[in-house]
């Protein structure tokens, strides 16, 4: 296992020259032309350490559309508000079903399985905004100031695509309100969930901002946000949920807490050592960066570093 934090940068470089001559990648998310354009060629990988030292590699500077890893951010920033009351409203269990789908609803009296899904997600996002007034501004601003880049912003354009091509975010949205699970007007809530979706970051300031998880729930200015068992929490539902229907694969071949979006972003987390973030993206069929895993797979492999 790994010891020295110097020896990183190398094995950054290793797995982007081993990415470079795997030729299939996925296909980009194609249910908005934002996404589709992206070149699945693109590669670019971030290691963080505790006190803010970086390392990348490729397009590791390059701004992408961080989507589903937000989910991370806002449950955050929503049990540090609320604590155990989100629990009430949301479940923690893997859902075995696409990020997207409403079949368990029904079943579950509009509760969610998970916050990492949509659906659990919108409920977060929904309860957020009550604690707040404005969901993805307290969002942008955690962005912000833990990756020390004033300059992250949402996509408008991508936002109005999104919401263009909403229909099924908003199905599940006013299926759960039918339930009482919804506390906002659903647009405004849809509103702020694909406004949300739409942040631009890239994998340096991810890995930055995913860096409390590793640090127990301090965050960078070293105040803290979450309580140490909050921090366990978080990882937990992040290594049994973060990828969806795959997230039993995940789990066996990266073996971290992990977080994947349809823009090709994945974030994962050394508790105690570091945080990571690749973008890739070329997706498989779960909506996972095809290289995004891999890569993460080669770096617990090399490095040894997992919390098996
Ligand atoms: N904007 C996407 C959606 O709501 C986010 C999903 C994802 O990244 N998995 O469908």
């Amino acid at each position: 296992i790994m010891s020295s934090p110097l020896t990183f940068q190398p094995v950054l470089d290793r797995i982007a020259a081993e990415i470079g001559q795997t030729p299939d990648r996925g296909h980009p998310a194609d249910y908005i032309p934002a996404l589709a354009a992206c070149d699945p060629h693109r590669f670019g990988m971030a290691v963080a350490e505790l006190d803010g030292t970086v390392y990348g590699v490729g397009d590791w500077r390059q701004p992408f559309s961080t989507q589903s890893l937000t989910k991370v951010f806002t449950l955050a920033l929503d049990l540090a508000r609320e604590a155990d009351e989100l629990w009430e409203h949301v479940g923690r269990e893997p859902s075995g079903n696409p990020f997207n789908s409403l079949v368990q609803l029904e079943y579950e009296n509009g509760i969610p399985r998970n916050p990492f899904i949509n659906a659990g997600a919108l409920v977060v996002t929904d309860r957020l905004h009550s604690q707040t007034g404005d969901a993805a501004g307290t969002l942008l601003d955690f962005l912000r100031a833990e990756s020390g880049n004033d300059g992250l912003a949402i996509n408008e354009d991508v936002a109005a695509s999104e919401s263009a091509h909403g229909d099924r975010n908003a199905a599940l949205g006013h299926f759960m309100a039918s339930y009482g699970n919804i506390r906002n007007p659903v647009p405004v809530l849809l509103d702020e969930y694909f406004r949300q979706c739409s942040v631009e970051a890239s994998c340096a300031d991810l890995a930055l901002a995913t860096g409390f998880l590793a640090r127990h729930g301090i965050r960078a200015d070293g105040s803290r946000l979450l309580t140490m068992s909050q921090a366990k929490q978080v990882n937990a539902v992040m290594l049994t949920c973060g990828t969806y229907d795959a997230a039993g694969e995940f789990a066996y071949r990266v073996g971290l807490p992990g977080k994947s979006g349809v823009g090709g972003g994945v974030i994962a987390v050394v508790p105690g050592r570091c945080t990571l973030c690749v973008w890739s993206p070329g997706l498989d069929e779960h909506g996972n960066s095809v290289a995004g895993v891999t890569a993460l797979d080669r770096f617990t492999t090399i490095t040894g570093l997992s919390v098996f």
